[in-house]
C-alpha cells in the first residue's frame, strides 16, 4: 500500500519529473550527444561543478537565474516581500560563485557557467555552439 494520499504523491511524482527535466540534465544530454564524456560533482574541486570534463581541464556550472543572481535576466528578479533578505542572500551567493571560478582558474581549469534561461528548447542551438566553443578553445 502507497503510505501517500494520492494528491500527496502526485505532488511527489510531479517533482521527480520535473527533477529529470533539469537544466543540467539538459546540458548533459546535449553534451553526450555532441560526443563528450564527462564526471559529475567532483567534490574535490572548488564550488563542486555539476560537470566536468578532466580531458579538457574543463568545467562547468549550471545555474539558477534566480539563487545565483543571473544579471539582466527575468528570472532573477527579486520578490517585493522581504526583498533585503533575498537581495543579501543572493549576492551572497553571487560572491561565492566568483570566488569558486577564481581559484578554479588559478588551478588551471577552464570555466563556463551555463544559466537556466539558456536551456529553453528554443535557446539549444545557440546552446550547443556555445558548449562547442568553449570545449574546443
Ligand atoms: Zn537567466
Amino acid at each position: 500500500m502507497d503510505s501517500f494520499s494520492k494528491e500527496k504523491r502526485s505532488q511527489i511524482m510531479s517533482k521527480i519529473k520535473s527533477k529529470n527535466t533539469t537544466p543540467e540534465l539538459i546540458v548533459r544530454r546535449l553534451l553526450h550527444k555532441m560526443g563528450y564524456r564527462f564526471r559529475l560533482h567532483r567534490t574535490d574541486l572548488p564550488g563542486k561543478p555539476d560537470i566536468v570534463l578532466p580531458r579538457f581541464k574543463k568545467v562547468i556550472f549550471v545555474n539558477g537565474c534566480f539563487w545565483h543572481g543571473h544579471s539582466n535576466c527575468k528570472k532573477s528578479q527579486l520578490p517585493e516581500s522581504n526583498k533585503k533578505f533575498w537581495q543579501d542572500k543572493i549576492s551572497r551567493n553571487i560572491n561565492r560563485d566568483a570566488e569558486n571560478i577564481k581559484k578554479l582558474i588559478e588551478m588551471g581549469w577552464g570555466v563556463l557557467t551555463i544559466w537556466d534561461c539558456q536551456t529553453k528548447k528554443r535557446g539549444i542551438e545557440n546552446l550547443e555552439m556555445l558548449l562547442d566553443a568553449f570545449l574546443k578553445k
